[in-house]
């Protein structure tokens, strides 16, 4: 569960930005301090760079400035592999000391190594990548044994007293029996809660087949949170970090256009437009993502590559915003529970997207350029 102190902290931040008059507000402040990872899974779209670029990082001043610049309460921490920066320690107590709330996402397998680097406080949470049971996180990270190294890294991290979450991505070929016995046994684990989402379709992700549209990610999520009905009752209560009206857009009850700058991302190429899923240009600035990104062009029904998208990172904020402008909806779900049966809302429609556009080489191209010059000038000063 999210804890109080963050649920008031953001509430109000939302009503400050809706008072205010505000148009578009980020709400969690994506950090790719680097895209180096000690694990390549099947479905990661994220690490797919020459060298070069993988060894690249976000200074620990640039890391601060991206947290001064965008005005988001949560800051999320991913990458790559966030335990392989060095400054990461750092990273991390500057944004507690600017009040932030911070998620430090990680596979876990130098968590044993690093942890005495940090301290627990009420806002740092430790989220572990754990895509299911043994069997199916294993087969996600694409290596066998990561499962319990990650089982075993959330234990350590309670017996030091760290908030502890889990970060459950699922694919198509997921059974929902499979996914509700995994949540049972989390729900034995005494942590934070899980936060769960379909995985979206990256154009450079290794498997491309087994990515789920919008349809079976909604009937995935029915079937698991059917189980999850019978689960309540034999005392199995799950807890997810997600707001409820986001998992109820999940399994099909809310129409929701993304918010892709709800999540606004700095990586090592700068600010990526137009979200942490998609990386289609590069502003210098935080104040040049927010005011030159053709928001229009994308979206669901906008553009083609976010035809299947219905992942947390673009449409959380869309249900945090709906749920602070809507309480009824929420106090409605509370109330009458989460519908499982029938009809499903109306989605967006699809035929009017535009075609993809595949500019990926280009941005790599751009950005070797610029370390080579660097590489050049530096030999040329020595
Ligand atoms: S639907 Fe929104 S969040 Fe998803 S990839 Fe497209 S722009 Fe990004």
């Amino acid at each position: 569960m999210v804890p109080l102190n963050q649920i008031i902290k953001v509430g109000a931040y939302v009503v400050k930005q809706q008072l205010t008059g505000v148009k578009r507000y980020p709400m969690v402040l994506m950090l790719e301090p680097l895209f180096r990872c000690n694990l390549a899974c099947a479905g990661c779209g994220k690490i797919d760079y020459p060298a070069d670029i993988l060894n690249q990082r976000i200074s620990l001043a640039d890391a601060i400035e991206a947290a001064r610049e965008c005005p988001a309460p949560i800051v999320a921490i991913a990458g790559g592999e966030p335990l392989l920066h060095k400054e990461m320690p750092q990273i991390v107590e500057a944004y507690l000391k600017m009040g932030k709330f911070v998620i430090l996402c990680t596979n876990a397998l130098l968590l044993e190594k690093k942890i005495d680097q940090y301290k627990p406080h009420k806002n740092f949470c430790w989220d572990i990548h754990l895509d299911g049971d043994k069997q199916m996180h294993d087969k996600s990270v694409d290596q066998d044994g990561v499962y319990e190294r990650a089982v075993e890294a959330i234990e350590l991290s309670k017996s030091k007293g760290f908030r502890t979450s889990i970060n459950c991505t699922l694919f198509e070929g997921a059974d929902p029996d499979r996914v509700a016995a995994f949540l049972d046994t989390v729900a034995d684990m005494d942590i934070e809660g899980v936060m769960t989402s379909p995985g979206y379709a990256y154009e450079r992700a290794p498997d491309q087949e087994h990515f789920l549209n919008r349809t079976r990610t909604k009937e995935l999520f029915r079937a698991i949170f059917k189980r999850g009905e019978e689960s309540k009752k034999r005392g199995k209560k799950w807890k997810f970090t997600q707001s409820p009206l986001f998992l109820d857009f999940l399994a099909g009850n809310q129409r929701y256009a993304c918010t892709p700058w709800g999540n606004p991302t700095r990586n090592v190429f700068g600010w990526q437009r137009p979200c942490y899923l998609l990386g289609e240009g590069y502003a210098a600035t935080y104040k040049e993502l927010m005011e030159t990104t053709e928001w229009d062009k994308y979206g669901v029904g906008n553009y083609e590559k976010c035809s299947d998208c219905m992942v947390h990172s673009g449409f959380e904020a869309t249900a945090v915003m709906d749920s602070v402008k809507k309480p009824w909806k929420l106090a409605a779900l509370a109330f009458k529970g989460m519908r499982l049966d029938g009809p499903m809302v109306e989605d967006i429609p699809l035929d009017k997207a535009r075609k993809a556009e595949f500019v990926f080489t280009k941005h790599v191209d751009t950005k070797m350029a610029e370390i080579d010059a660097k590489k050049a000038a530096r030999v040329a000063a020595e």
